[in-house]
């Protein structure tokens, strides 16, 4: 991947400036899961990385499914090769997409708030790393469902 020149996040939702570095890894991660996104019905091929509490990088694309509600969000296959390797929790997630807006749907928003830091960072791109919005977690699902652990 060619080196890029810092990204410039929307003011409106810029929450840490994160470093090139980071998102360059995690971008890397994600754009070469996309790559693999079984995206047949929709077209629309994404792809997620999370970066967990050990400074692991794990990747996931979509999987869509002929029986529709059987398909796979990028961040839950991501989530779930985090958990196989035996992370607990991530610290940031970023999802690339195509062209337009994107931000995880709210199962995923589920999902991650199950196994994120309570800090956690979430970065959205264009296919082609246009930096599209950056959130905390807490303000994209501020009342998670929780249970006692
Ligand atoms: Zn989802």
């Amino acid at each position: 991947m060619p080196k890029q020149e810092a990204r410039t996040w929307p003011e409106d939702t810029c929450v840490t400036n994160p470093s090139p570095s980071l998102i360059e890894r995690l971008q890397a991660a994600a754009s070469a899961a996309r790559e693999h996104a079984h995206a047949p019905y929709s077209k629309f091929k994404v792809g997620a990385a999370v970066l967990d509490d050990q400074g692991r990088v794990f990747a996931g694309c979509n999987m869509e499914n002929a029986a529709y509600p059987l398909g796979t969000c990028a961040e839950a296959v991501a989530l779930g090769a985090m958990v196989v390797a035996g992370g607990k929790t991530c610290t940031h997630v970023l999802v690339i997409g195509g062209e337009g807006d994107l931000s995880p749907c709210g199962g995923c928003r589920q999902r991650i708030a199950e196994l994120c830091s309570p800090d956690c960072i979430v970065y959205a791109l264009a296919a082609d790393g246009t930096a599209l919005k950056e959130w905390k977690m807490a303000d994209l699902l501020p009342y998670a469902f929780e249970l006692d652990r």
